[in-house]
């Protein structure tokens, strides 16, 4: 793809016209690449990729947030990578979860033996833990369906597992995927989490993993980075790019799609495939149907979640591993990983890049979340990462468009349609399972299907 001025813009060289850059709208437009069809991207920052981002601070590379993918062997994302570049972009698998109970440290139980051998709680907790992951291992998905309107705690409440350290490590990791605390998050989503799984397994498959465990971790990082991947998302992508070019209006007429306005330029096309928020679009989508109006007032309201990353670029070698640690307790919810460990590309030889992330707490600011990073729990149980800080820079973003909230799940989003006929929607408050990356790609392929589907391009 190159990049090109609003002036240069010929709509009629173009199959479909993508609004936003971000990981929705590239990897769609990969996928039509690979079916042979010709976008033109318009992006309203100066540079793509949305929150999907990497970047360079002091000599250490860092991505928009800590990205370790999720997934890797079974997941849409890495899929639609492998499908649509050539080599395919390489991962490296880490090394399993510890999560940090005050003194204690242990992994996610994976089968009935594990469980039964669990160091973070006593044996009540334990046979507690036994009988609830037995219940989500063998759960259908279609009976999680009917839990997406309760939270995650009521749902295991209802069950009578109160075990406070189980619900304390359940928030933890439910945390990090649905970006709210359990008494928020939806049941659906968590159970799914949980059972790590977009679709459906056979009884005999899921208590054979229950009864003998699975010690498969399937959580990467891409090298490269996420700077690396993205470039070679818009190398291989067929098409132009303009960049701060905000989109002002999407024209509708007729019930179908005539065009846009962007910075006070309007560009005729009836093929328009949005990127855009999902809050921001009743404002943009110019249309007098009744039914288009009531849409996208409906997805007005999806509200994201915030996550907070430090980056910390320590002078020698510290952690050295490519564990993922979590910390329960005192602080919860806190994520380390030494991303170095897996890419040494991204840090100076001899030095290592470790990434903290936590979910944004309301009303504080970026100072109180880096002190609440590094005091209590790290300062308490990895004081050496402290003592070799050479580069520190800290980050707040939206990790997912959608928090997953009752109201808010994958059931009820509202897929790659809309009302108006030429005009599709990706991104991550618009489908899929899963969250962040995963949902955008299970957003681009939905919309790339629509589009084959309805005959448009
Ligand atoms: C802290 C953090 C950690 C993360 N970790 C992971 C992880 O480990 N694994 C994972 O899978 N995912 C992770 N993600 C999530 C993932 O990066 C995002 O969810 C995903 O990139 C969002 O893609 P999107 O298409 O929904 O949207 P966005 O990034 O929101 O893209 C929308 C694009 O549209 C543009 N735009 C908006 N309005 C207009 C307009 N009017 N005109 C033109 N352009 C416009 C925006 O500038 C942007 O480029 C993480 C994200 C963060 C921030």
């Amino acid at each position: 793809m190159k990049q090109i001025t609003l002036d240069q813009v010929d709509p009629s060289h173009y199959d479909v016209i993508i609004t936003g850059g971000g990981a929705g709208g590239l990897l769609t437009a990969l996928a039509l690449t690979a079916n042979g069809k010709k976008v033109l991207v318009i992006e309203k920052e100066n540079r793509l990729g949305g929150v999907w981002h990497g970047y360079w601070v002091d000599g250490f590379r860092v991505d928009q947030g800590l990205h370790v993918i999720t997934r890797v062997t079974r997941g849409a994302f890495v899929r639609f990578l492998k499908n649509y570049l050539s080599p395919p972009p390489e991962f490296v698998i880490h090394d399993g979860w510890e999560f940090r109970v005050y003194d204690k440290t242990g992994p996610i139980p994976s089968s009935i033996g594990e469980t039964l051998r669990w160091p973070l709680t006593g044996w009540r907790g334990r046979l507690g833990l036994v009988r609830i992951g037995a219940k989500i291992k063998t759960m259908k998905l279609d009976e999680m369906k009917k839990y997406k309107d309760i939270s995650f705690l009521e749902f295991m409440e209802s069950r009578g597992a109160t075990n406070q350290v189980m619900l304390d490590v359940m928030q933890s990791a439910i945390y990090m995927a649905a970006g709210v605390p359990i008494s928020e998050a939806s049941a659906y989503e968590a159970l799914r989490t949980l059972k790590d799984t977009d679709r459906e397994s056979s009884k005999l498959a899921s208590a054979k993993r229950l009864i003998f465990g699975s010690s498969e971790y399937d959580e990467g990082y891409v090298i490269g980075g996420m700077e690396g991947l993205i470039k070679r998302v818009i190398e291989t992508i067929d098409g132009d790019y303009v960049l701060n070019a905000p989109v002002e209006q999407i024209h509708e007429q007729d019930g179908g799609i005539i065009g846009l306005t962007v910075a006070g330029t309007h560009i005729e096309h009836s093929t328009i495939v949005s990127n855009i928020p999902l809050w921001s679009m009743d404002k943009i989508v110019q249309s007098t149907l009744g039914t288009t109006q009531e849409f996208f007032e409906r997805w007005s309201t999806i509200e994201p979640t915030r996550g907070v990353t430090l980056w910390l670029g320590l002078n020698k070698t510290v952690i050295g591993d490519r564990k993922n640690r979590v910390l329960v307790h005192p602080n919860p919810n806190r994520w380390i990983v030494s991303i170095s460990s897996f890419d040494p590309s991204c840090a100076p030889k001899g030095k290592e890049l470790v990434a903290i992330a936590m979910i944004a707490e309301p009303g504080k600011s970026v100072d109180e979340h880096i002190s609440m990073m590094k005091g209590n729990g790290l300062a308490k149980y990895y004081p050496r990462i402290l003592d070799h800080i050479e580069m520190e820079h800290a980050q707040v973003s939206y990790a997912t468009r959608a928090k997953l909230i009752p109201g808010q799940t994958d059931l009820d989003r509202p897929g790659p349609r809309t009302p108006i006929k030429g005009l599709y929607i990706v991104g991550t408050d618009t489908s899929g399972s899963g969250v962040g990356l995963q949902q955008a790609a299970q957003s681009a392929d939905g919309a790339v299907h629509a589009l084959m589907e309805d005959a448009v391009i």
